[in-house]
């Protein structure tokens, strides 16, 4: 089956979960951390992707499909994303000046939080889109060889509110997805069990 994979960055470091995870289950991303607040503002840049045939190359869908984690308060901006500074930002149209490519389908900036007693406090974390893989979404019909944006960015918005990767095959939060597949759409419970633990 052709899978592609969907990553969380800090910086430099690919998070390694088949290292660090346990056999089964959530994993929240290390040090420990989360946002200040909910719900957490994440925007959608209102310049789309070119390969989602939607009407907006798929803004209104994906602004629709990452509140399946029922924390975030979304809408689009027509304000790119900049790095470190609130508030999280998908770019469906920019792959982050080369941080997603070849396999990749999303990645997201994790390293922008801060140490405090407790849990860490994330101040920001944005998304960026490989623009060169071939992508769709639930507000066009049909699918052939491509992957979910609904999907992707509901998985990425994972990463942003502090969540890892899963070893549970169908959770939204597993590290890769087959193409048409839309499942991670909605949330299974070891995704609803990873956003209880921080919120
Ligand atoms: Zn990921």
């Amino acid at each position: 089956m052709k899978t592609r994979n969907i990553f969380a960055l800090a910086f430099v470091t690919l998070i390694v979960t088949a290292i660090t995870s346990p056999a089964f289950g959530y994993v929240l991303l290390s040090p420990r951390r989360r946002w200040p607040t909910t719900p957490v503002t994440v925007r959608v840049y209102n310049v789309g992707n070119s390969t989602i045939t939607d009407g907006d190359g798929g803004v209104t869908a994906v602004v629709n499909a990452i509140r399946a984690w029922g924390i975030i308060s979304s809408s689009t901006t027509s304000s790119a994303a900049v790095r470190g500074t609130a508030p999280a930002t998908i770019m469906l149209n920019s792959n982050g000046g080369g941080l997603c490519t070849g396999s990749c389908l999303a990645a997201t900036l994790t390293g922008y939080y801060v140490s405090q007693t407790g849990d860490d406090r994330i101040y920001d974390a944005d998304v960026y889109t490989n623009t060169s893989q071939p992508l769709y979404s639930s507000r066009e019909a049909g699918c052939s060889g491509e992957y979910d944006i609904d999907s992707i960015m509901t998985h990425e918005v994972g990463h942003v509110i502090g969540i890892g990767h899963s070893n549970v095959a169908g959770a939204t939060m597993y590290p890769s997805i087959s193409a048409c597949n839309t499942a991670p759409r909605s949330l299974a419970a070891d995704d609803i069990a990873a956003r209880d633990d921080l919120y």
